[in-house]
């Protein structure tokens, strides 16, 4: 009896830890572009939540607001951005596949926060420098435990097609690497950070880019940067692999918005469909559903065995605080709260929390039958 209660009490912690889940959402509102003084759609910011003032035709209240794993001003520089990152990041040194994606419409900062700006110094470079940076730091820190092997590939999906940043045209290969779908891309083995500057120098040049009406340079394509990192202790000769994909996804931005017809409807329409899919892959990994849709894009299948399990998940969720941007905004704020697994809005929020609830409730239940066996 006692045992089982304690057991009990365990197997129910656990899914409380799991209903949390491995899925984080964190939003990244730019700054204004031209002058400061400019007119915002944001009300207020503060740790782990956006309020944004909305036309009627969004809603009656005229404010809205969100709530996220994490928040970052305008004024959040990429360090402080990082170090929230960080842990995950180091996570992959122990063994975990680990997915982080930049989200958002056209020029609301998804390549800043991965890459950087265009000029890159120690303070402007983004998550992927840092992370490489990091991971090296580290598996040096360790090398008199662990020896660690790091190795890249750059791909590119463009249109469902598969493209070898860092090589020549290649398809997914089911086949697997540390029970990771590698597509057949070169994997080009690293041991410094600017042996990654100068792979990824690389491939940013082989990156297709389109036009659009909103940004002659919006990159149409996602670009991935997949970390592997191999480790041996050195002692029990133990092998640790670990995984972390780094995705600047293509601009969320609606077809219409883009004056989009021929080859860019084409790439919209492709562009809709993976976003969507991965929408719904993660929804339904927050949801715990037994089925989960990867089949349905390129994205998703390519990433199938680093999203869900055990493997950890991070959406930036990038916001263009200007006025008109608003459609796009609550468009973009509406598509992270379906794949959040925390509270987010008002109504949906109390439905998803339920679950959580009633556990601590019972959780409590049981420990008053425990504290009354003592
Ligand atoms: P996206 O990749 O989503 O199209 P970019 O990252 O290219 O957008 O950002 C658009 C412009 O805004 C770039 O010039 C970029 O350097 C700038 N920018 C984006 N986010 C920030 C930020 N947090 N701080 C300063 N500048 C930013
Ligand atoms: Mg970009």
């Amino acid at each position: 009896g006692y045992q089982r209660v304690l057991e009990e009490n365990r197997k129910l912690y656990n899914q409380v830890q799991d209903l949390k889940g491995n899925i984080r959402v964190y939003c990244r509102v730019r700054p204004l572009r031209g002058q400061a003084s400019g007119l915002t759609v944001v009300d207020h910011i503060d740790d782990g939540s956006i309020t944004i003032i909305t036309p009627s035709k969004y809603g009656k209240e005229g404010r809205k607001s969100f709530t996220f794993n994490k928040a970052f001003g305008p004024t959040v520089s990429q360090g402080e951005v990082f170090a929230d990152t960080q842990p995950l990041i180091r996570s992959v040194l122990d063994g975990y596949n680990v997915c982080i994606f930049a989200y958002g419409q056209t020029g609301s900062g998804k390549t800043h926060t991965m890459t950087g700006p265009d000029v890159l110094t120690d303070e402007t470079k983004g998550v992927n420098y840092r992370a490489l940076g990091d991971l090296f730091m580290i598996s040096e820190q360790r090398k008199e435990t662990i020896f660690y092997d790091v190795s890249v590939q750059m791909i590119e999906i463009y249109n469902e097609q598969v493209r070898d940043l860092l090589a020549t045209d290649v398809e997914i290969r089911n086949s697997s690497q540390n029970g990771i779908n590698v597509p057949d891309a070169n994997i080009v083995q690293v041991r410094s950070t600017s042996d990654v500057i100068n792979l990824m120098n690389l491939g940013q040049k082989n990156r297709a880019v389109g036009s659009t009406a909103m940004n002659s340079r919006s990159s149409r394509s996602h670009s991935c940067l997949t970390v592997h990192v191999q480790g041996r202790d050195l002692a029990s000769g133990t092998i640790l692999r670990g995984c972390l994909h780094l995705v600047d996804l293509a601009g969320s931005e609606r077809v219409d918005k883009s004056e989009a017809v021929g080859e860019r409807l084409k790439e919209a329409q492709h562009i809709n469909k993976s976003l969507s899919a991965l929408g719904d892959v993660i929804s339904s990994l927050a949801q715990k559903n037994s089925h989960v849709p990867y089949r349905n894009s390129k994205l998703t299948q390519l990433l199938q065995d680093s999203l869900g399990g055990q493997a950890k998940t991070l959406m930036f969720v990038h916001i263009s605080p200007e006025c008109d941007a608003i459609g796009e905004t609550i468009s973009t704020l509406k598509f992270a709260e379906r794949v959040s697994s925390v509270e987010l809005g008002a109504a949906r929020a109390n439905k998803e929390s339920g679950d959580v609830k009633e556990l601590k409730e019972q959780i409590a239940s049981l420990k008053a039958a425990l504290a009354r066996k003592e």
